[in-house]
């Protein structure tokens, strides 16, 4: 499914979605009334970004993918997840049954967290970031055997990743950080975001538009 940013605005006093036109040289018509809309500087129209991102262009990056595509991120399918961690060339390292694996294709279509703070993101700091997942991957805890056994806590595959992440932040001296704060803090907000774009997004797809009061 090619997924397409979104255009938010207000007119005949509802807010309208509909889907972003590249060139819209003939105006922006109102698909409530028909009416072409002109608009004030505070109500220009907003445009609503597609959530979804190639996860191999996204570097030091914890990435989010379903092999449903974009359908794996509706609410009602969202256990299907596979998470994992990229390196800064974008090579994703996940755990799965068969161990860790490193991919440089199937994660065109996730959702990415960016761990490395923009400015901080220096030759030496991803060079650091790929060195340590490395090593954290051959660790003795990633093996095929023992994914069944961690299943039993939950996504092997956020353990991996979250593990990580821990391991990074215990080698610069910080605090680990909890599986519930990630979550509620890192995961949560994408995935509410992630699970409205897409129902708004499939009710413009079937009637041209949506529209609410
Ligand atoms: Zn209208």
């Amino acid at each position: 499914m090619e997924l397409r940013d979104l255009l938010r605005f207000s007119h005949c006093g509802r807010t309208v979605y509909r889907l972003e036109e590249p060139a819209a040289c003939s105006g922006l018509r109102c698909p409530v009334c028909g009416q072409l809309v002109r608009f004030g500087l505070a109500e220009a129209p907003v445009r609503i970004r597609c959530p979804f991102r190639n996860g191999h262009h996204a570097s030091c990056c914890f990435i989010m993918t379903s092999q449903q595509g974009a359908e794996g991120f509706r609410e009602e399918n969202q256990s299907e997840l596979h998470v994992g961690v990229s390196t800064s060339a974008g090579v994703v390292f996940s755990y799965t049954e068969g161990g860790v694996t490193c991919q440089q294709q199937g994660w065109e279509q996730s959702i990415i967290i960016p761990l490395v703070a923009p400015g901080n993101d220096t030759l030496s700091s991803t060079t650091l970031w790929d060195k340590h997942l490395e090593t954290f991957a051959h660790l003795d805890t990633w093996t095929p055997d023992r994914f069944n056994e961690e299943r039993e806590f939950g996504s092997c595959c956020y353990g991996f990743a979250l593990g990580f992440i821990n391991h990074l932040m215990r080698s610069q001296g910080q605090q680990p950080i909890s599986r519930e704060h990630f979550t509620a803090q890192f995961v949560l907000p994408r995935m509410e975001t992630t699970s409205r774009y897409l129902s708004v997004y499939q009710h413009v797809c079937r009637h041209g538009y949506h529209s609410i009061d």
